[in-house]
């Protein structure tokens, strides 16, 4: 069962409709999903296409691919991005394109040479860029990159007009040239940190400039006037003088203004321009990118995890940006614009800014979404963010649990049309977020709660019962046939995680040890001294320091890992969390292990030594690993004989419930579970979804 689709767009909004002329082409509104990388690349070209394909669908005027290497030279191996090295590729790149103009969207294309980010670790290539410098990777790789001659920037302009070419070929309407976010030759040649060449080159505004006005010219001549050829800049890196910093950056656009066809504005690097909502609010770019707009008569494009609308007209009427650059909130909804044109706002799934899509990309796996489950699996596993299939039987279903993953099975099983019935043992709905989002710097988070809060109230087969904690009798006096478990996790009180795989024994000792359930239920350490251990190593361990520290307490933060919250490099929030930490007084202590407690101190191990000191503790806060809430799971498995006596056939568990995990996991979870409802059963011999498989040469 599909929503009625109802055109009644606020006139407020209009504006966002108005088509706006990109050089030889014009773009049909003004939402612009940006390029964005997401981990499936030369590896699942199928299902990035299908991918980009759905948001078109979803109403943008230009949908972007993510990098493209355009040069065997330069490639960026481990990462799956997608590859432009010959004629061979274009066919890749030319069903991405077609999906995309299936929905009457214009295709873009962000040619890349990351040059000194590349350790060419799969060609072998010696990477090249402005100088002799160690190559710029997220793992300090033993490899530099050599200082280009003038043959090689002549070689290097002559392989990006091919690739422009090729693109062209490919059908893509928009072909940029990248030099933004640090990531590639031409941010290399503008940025003194990266330029110490004394030919034309190097040195003045002017020379750094150089290669970027003779790359726009050699496209704009390759395009031969059928492809817009805009430009992709970082205004600022955030290093104030030691870095490009606006008034530079603005110097640079004023000498080649009105060159490209359009202007697409971001901050460098990545982890700045991409903050989670934990460290940056929606526009944080704002301040950095106004004023660009009067340096030149084109058009400009910018992001800014924007999901309000009223903020989307205000930018364009201020006269900020003529068209809103999305990579989030498209993800988080790829049909955030037909939903703005159809006037149903409420309907949109708001992106939290947890950066859980940037962490397929960095793990080089396909992206996921914490808010929308169905990204990566709409070609292999044929979900769509709002078609779903009809029900098969009108068999009724339990859910029992309110968090993300039973929200989200109930929201798509009533979409769906089956009879729902969704059972709370608390009093609201949201589970896990709720208690998470009232933790310093999570509150958007709340948004997995509200976008299915709001959907649950347009679906009247969906009952929900809150107070009803319920037990194997009940669950089996109430004689449903199919039965959803989904009742979350809880953090262990006995040291177990990833560090310790048995039970610490000096925690026998006793003292006040407390867990993050106990912070989030309003139970504070007793004394002034408070030792963090984090050995979990994702956000929740900084979170809780930073809560205490907020509180007054003398906060001692402490990891086997070599640096706070390690996995977050992934969300790319690692430095913004340990800076913050620091800046609020907490003290870090890296690589070591807890080796006892009690007594109001605690013994730490170093982890390569072996070597012990105390500290003083006067209350302990494990966070380690959870726990999932299996009672009534293992309750009803035990009563298994009488199911059928009870009319109950089928029980299943999911999400925390099962195997804690991160809330995108429980959402994706309880997705999955809806999804397959009554679908044919498959053979488990082979995987249930699609793949592309390597041509044997
Ligand atoms: P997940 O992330 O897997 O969705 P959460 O921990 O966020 O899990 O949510 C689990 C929800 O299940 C919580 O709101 C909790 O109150 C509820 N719950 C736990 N046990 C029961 C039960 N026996 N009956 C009803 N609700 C339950
Ligand atoms: Fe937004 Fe998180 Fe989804 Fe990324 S994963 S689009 S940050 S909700």
């Amino acid at each position: 069962m599909n929503a009625p689709v109802t055109t009644a767009r606020d006139p407020r909004y209009d504006i966002l409709f108005e088509p706006v002329k990109l050089g030889p082409k014009v773009t049909k509104n003004r939402f612009y999903q940006v390029p964005h990388c997401n981990g499936l690349g030369y590896r699942d070209p199928t299902a990035a296409a299908v991918m980009r394909g759905i948001k078109a669908e979803g109403g943008w005027g230009v949908v972007c691919t993510e990098q493209v290497e355009f040069h065997h030279t330069s490639e960026i191996t481990p990462f799956i991005e997608l590859r432009l090295w010959d004629e061979r590729d274009i066919p890749v790149l030319a069903r991405m394109a077609e999906h995309i103009h299936a929905h009457d969207a214009l295709a873009g294309v962000e040619l890349a040479y990351n040059g000194m980010n590349g350790p060419n670790l799969y060609s072998r290539e010696v990477p090249m860029g402005p100088s002799h410098l160690p190559v710029m990777t997220f793992t300090y790789d033993p490899v530099q990159s050599r200082r280009m001659d003038l043959e090689d920037i002549r070689n290097l302009r002559r392989w990006h007009q091919t690739a422009v070419r090729r693109a062209k070929t490919a059908g893509f309407d928009i072909i940029y040239v990248y030099a933004a976010h640090t990531f590639g030759f031409l941010h290399h040649f503008l940025s003194r940190r990266f330029n110490d060449r004394t030919d034309e080159y190097g040195g003045s505004i002017k020379n750094r400039v150089r290669l970027l006005k003779e790359v726009i010219e050699d496209s704009l001549e390759a395009a031969g006037g059928d492809c817009a050829i805009p430009v992709r800049i970082s205004v600022d890196e955030l290093l104030g003088e030691a870095g490009l910093h606006k008034d530079e950056v603005e110097e640079m656009i004023g000498e080649i203004a009105d060159l490209p066809d359009f202007w697409d504005l971001t901050l460098s690097g990545w982890d700045n321009d991409s903050r989670t909502s934990r460290f940056a609010e929606e526009g944080h770019e704002e301040p950095f990118i106004s004023g660009i707009k009067k340096l030149t008569g084109k058009p400009v494009v910018g992001v800014g995890r924007y999901t309000s609308v009223d903020r989307m007209v205000s930018l364009v009427k201020k006269g900020i940006l003529d068209l809103i650059g999305c990579a989030r909130p498209s993800i988080a909804d790829p049909f955030l614009p037909a939903k703005v044109n159809e006037g149903r706002i409420e309907d949109i799934r708001e992106c939290i800014g947890c950066n859980i899509c940037v962490s397929g990309d960095l793990t080089m796996s396909p992206i996921r979404c914490t808010q929308n489950p169905t990204m990566a699996e709409e070609w292999r596993r044929g979900w769509h963010p709002e078609k779903v299939r009809p029900a098969r039987s009108q068999e009724p279903v339990l859910i029992v649990g309110a968090g993300p993953a039973g929200l989200e099975a109930a929201t798509v099983l009533g979409k769906r049309g089956y009879p729902v019935t969704l059972a709370e043992a608390g009093t609201v709905l949201g589970g896990r977020v709720v208690r998470e989002s009232r933790l310093p710097g999570l509150a958007a988070w709340i948004r997995v709660r509200d976008y299915r809060q709001g959907q649950l109230t347009k679906l009247p087969n969906v009952e929900i019962y809150f107070d009803s904690k319920l037990t194997a009798d009940d669950v089996l006096g109430f004689g449903f046939p199919r039965v959803l478990i989904a009742t979350g996790a809880t953090w262990r009180r006995d040291g177990i995680g990833h560090q310790h795989t048995t039970v610490l024994p000096p925690l026998e000792r006793g003292g006040d040890i407390l867990t993050p359930d106990d912070i989030m239920d309003g139970c504070l350490p007793n004394g002034r001294t408070v030792i963090v251990w984090d050995d979990d190593h994702y956000y929740m361990g900084s979170v809780v320091a930073e809560k205490l520290a907020t509180e007054g307490y003398v906060v001692h933060y402490v990891t086997p890992a070599p640096e706070a919250a390690t996995w977050t490099r992934a969300t790319m929030e690692q430095t913004f969390i340990q800076r913050r930490m620091l800046e609020a007084g907490i003290r870090i202590t890296v690589a070591r292990t807890l080796a006892a407690y009690g007594n109001r101190e605690a013994t730490l191990r170093c982890i390569y030594t072996g070597r012990e000191e105390t500290c003083p503790a006067d209350s302990l806060v494990l966070v380690t690993a959870r726990l999932p809430n299996a009672g009534l799971a293992d309750e009803l498995r035990t009563s298994k004989s009488i199911w059928l006596s009870k009319g109950l056939r089928d029980v299943q568990v999911i999400a925390d419930a099962l195997a804690p995990a991160t809330i995108a996991h429980a959402t994706y979870a309880g997705r999955k579970y809806a999804e397959e409802l009554d679908a044919p059963i498959a053979s488990d011999e082979v995987p249930p979804f699609l793949r592309e498989i390597t041509q044997l040469a």
